[in-house]
């Protein structure tokens, strides 16, 4: 899986790369429950009709330079087996606290899943379905995997299993670029790969590219879009890295920014004029080929398993336990393999959403989507106006340019002025240039108390 950082400042203060929002609230500002509630009461009264269902497997055949995420290399096969042995016991114990779920749509990520061999990925979708009660071949399915690990068996066992759509991460269609980003990896490795994917017939490919790295020219990012759109991915994400190389551009934050920012803009103008619509900062989509999973994976109702995985209630956000440094990983999963059954009854550590953090979470994970704030639904579902929720910040962002009012599908224009004030629009969206400040306005957008309980987590 490719990451981005979050939360942490990887660029000039107050540059455009502050830090990935792919959840609200971010992991860093989960604490431990005292005392522990069990799943059964958190999940009691919550809808359970359209779950979504995550499976998480933290392991990876190489740690990638750039990468921040839950999971360890070289794990030997007695630890995988003893991973999925937990899942299953975590599985039981998950479904039991459930009351009659339905699951509309499911991902496996990690890690890099197809670090599992064919034989371990059929062990893990048999009991996925049989305890969770979910046909994986009739929902929208997404899993990851990396070129190394795309073996014509194990995307046998994907496709054979209902997977819609794979995502890889390639990085750099240069080598020496994928060596910097420290992914070592073969331009024709990947090739290959890619190759065996759409002989595979999966619906949707993702292609994940990264923006930023040391060496990286204009020319060598128009190289690699361009080796990418000759396999016509439904998907391309655009990463910006966030590692700072430790030479040339790295030395000045701000020259890194703007590098970052060239490479962005010509990106994002390279694929919208291949065809692609922009979804959000990073991701791009080919017209009428959309993914159910994408934004399914920011929205409540979410299960998740395996020792890495977030659940969302709409109160509760939890998940077992959270680290990023490689040893406390290390350490977390050999805990996990251990855990009894009623272990996994109980939420460990999460974080409490009120009304306004709900609010909050909702302006957010809008915001950072193209399409933008829906002014009614907001208005439907909490009962108040975003506009006198937010009125401040929202105004912020469009003195700045930021952001713009704009008439829904079908509906009247917008109106002329802000868009912090009225109620005349029917959507609030980023402009263009906000987009591309996503980093910046996301981060902005946290309340106080999030940013105070990932601050002190950053500073241990
Ligand atoms: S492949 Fe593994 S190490 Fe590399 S970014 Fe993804 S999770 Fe991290």
């Amino acid at each position: 899986m490719t990451s981005g950082s979050s939360g942490q400042t990887a660029g000039s203060p107050s540059g455009p790369y502050q830090g990935y929002v792919y959840a609200y609230p971010h992991k860093t500002a989960y604490r431990p429950l005292e005392p522990r509630p069990a799943l059964r009461e958190v999940w009691a009264g919550e809808p359970t009709g359209s779950l979504f269902l995550y499976l998480h497997i933290p392991f990876c055949e190489m740690r990638c330079g750039f990468c921040n995420l839950f999971t360890r290399t070289g794990a030997p096969e007695e630890l995988v087996a003893a991973y999925l042995d937990a899942l299953e016991r975590q599985a039981h114990t998950v479904r039991d606290a459930l009351d009659s779920p339905r699951f509309a749509t499911a991902a496996i990520g990690g890690g890099t899943p197809t670090y599992l061999d064919a034989g371990e990925l059929t062990r893990m979708f048999d009991l996925t379905e049989r305890i969770m009660g979910v046909d994986l071949r009739a929902v929208p399915l997404s899993v990851e995997t990396s070129p190394a690990t795309a073996t014509a068996d194990r995307l046998a066992v994907l496709a054979g299993r209902g997977t819609t759509r794979i995502s890889i991460g390639v990085q750099s269609f240069v080598d020496a670029e994928a060596r910097a980003a420290v992914r070592p990896q073969r331009r024709a490795e990947v090739e290959a790969a890619l190759g065996r994917i759409r002989d595979a017939g999966f619906e949707a490919l993702n292609l994940d590219l990264i923006y930023g790295i040391d060496g990286q020219t204009e020319q060598s990012w128009r190289y690699s879009l361009d080796a990418a759109l000759e396999w016509k991915p439904e998907e391309v994400y655009l990463y910006p890295l966030y590692v700072r190389p430790l030479t040339g551009l790295g030395r000045r934050a701000r020259d890194w920014d703007d590098h970052r920012l060239g490479l962005y803009r010509s990106g994002r103008e390279h694929l919208l004029a291949a065809g692609y619509e922009q979804v959000s900062m990073r991701m791009f989509r080919l017209p009428g080929t959309g993914s159910a999973t994408e934004y399914c994976c920011q929205s409540d109702g979410m299960v998740g398993l395996g020792c890495g995985a977030r659940s969302y209630t709409s109160t509760l956000h939890y998940s077992y336990e959270y680290a990023v440094a490689a040893g406390q990983v290390r350490g977390i999963i050999d805990d996990y393999v251990r855990l009894a059954p009623e272990e996994f009854a109980l939420a460990n550590v999460g974080f409490r959403l009120d009304g306004a953090e709900r609010r909050r979470r909702h302006l957010i994970q809008s915001l950072l989507q193209a399409g933008g704030l829906d002014v009614a639904a907001y208005r439907a579902r909490f009962g108040t106006e975003v506009t006198e929720d937010f009125g401040g910040e929202l105004e912020r962002l469009a003195d700045r340019g930021w952001l713009e009012r704009a008439a829904a599908e079908g509906g009247t224009p917008p109106e002329p002025g802000r868009a912090g004030s009225g109620h005349g629009g029917d959507r609030l969206r980023l402009t263009a240039e906000g987009l591309a400040y996503s980093d910046a306005i996301g981060p902005g957008l946290f309340s106080g108390r999030v940013r105070e309980l990932m601050a002190a987590y950053e500073a241990r």
